[in-house]
C-alpha cells in the first residue's frame, strides 16, 4: 500500500513539473544553454511518503513538510516529506464501517488529498510566493486529481478496494 501511494505521489508530481518545464521551454528567453541546465539539476525533486500518520486527529487528511538539504555549500534542495491519516489505511484494508471517522477517508478521499499535498510541492517547488491554499493551488490540485483519475492503475486499485469492502 505505502508503495503505491509512493508511486502515485511521483508519478503525478513528474506529470505536473514536465509540462511546466516544456511550457517554460517554448518561450523566446529560453535558450539552449538554459534548457540543458534546467534539465540536469531541476528533473529529480526528492519526494517521500512518510506513511499513515496515527498521531493525525479525524479532521485531518495528510500534510507535507518540506526541508532544505545544503548539498553544496549554499546550493539547497527541496525535499518533501508527505504523510497521511491512519485512517486511510483502515479503509483501505476494508475497516470502514469500524469506525464512524474511517468511512469519511474514502478512495476518492485518497486521491484527492494526494493531489492536495502534491500541489503544495509543486507550489514550494516552482511559485514559491504563492499562498497556501490559494487559487493556484485550487487550480493544480483539480489538475492534478484529473490526472490520477485517468491512470489505470488508479482505476484497477479503485475496483479491488471496492471488491474488499464488500
Ligand atoms: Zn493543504
Amino acid at each position: 500500500m505505502e508503495k503505491l501511494v509512493q508511486l502515485l505521489i511521483r508519478k503525478v508530481y513528474f506529470y505536473y513539473q514536465d509540462k511546466h518545464y516544456s511550457q517554460l521551454k517554448k518561450q523566446p528567453l529560453f535558450n539552449d544553454e538554459l534548457i540543458k541546465i534546467l534539465n540536469s539539476t531541476i528533473k529529480d525533486p526528492i519526494l517521500f511518503f512518510d506513511g499513515f500518520e496515527i498521531s493525525l486527529s479525524n479532521d485531518i487528511y495528510g500534510g507535507k513538510f518540506t526541508r532544505e538539504r545544503e548539498i553544496w555549500e549554499n546550493f539547497f534542495l527541496a525535499e518533501h516529506h508527505i504523510y497521511l491519516n491512519k485512517h486511510f489505511l483502515f479503509n483501505l484494508l476494508g475497516y470502514q464501517n469500524q469506525n464512524p471517522s474511517t468511512k469519511l477517508f474514502d478512495f476518492a478521499k485518497l486521491i484527492e488529498t494526494i493531489a492536495h499535498e502534491v500541489a503544495h510541492c509543486l507550489i514550494t517547488d516552482l511559485y514559491q510566493t504563492k499562498e497556501e491554499h490559494g487559487e493556484t493551488h485550487q487550480k493544480i490540485t483539480n489538475e492534478l486529481e484529473e490526472y490520477l483519475w485517468s491512470l489505470s492503475l488508479v482505476k484497477e486499485w479503485e475496483i479491488k478496494i471496492y471488491a474488499l469492502q464488500k
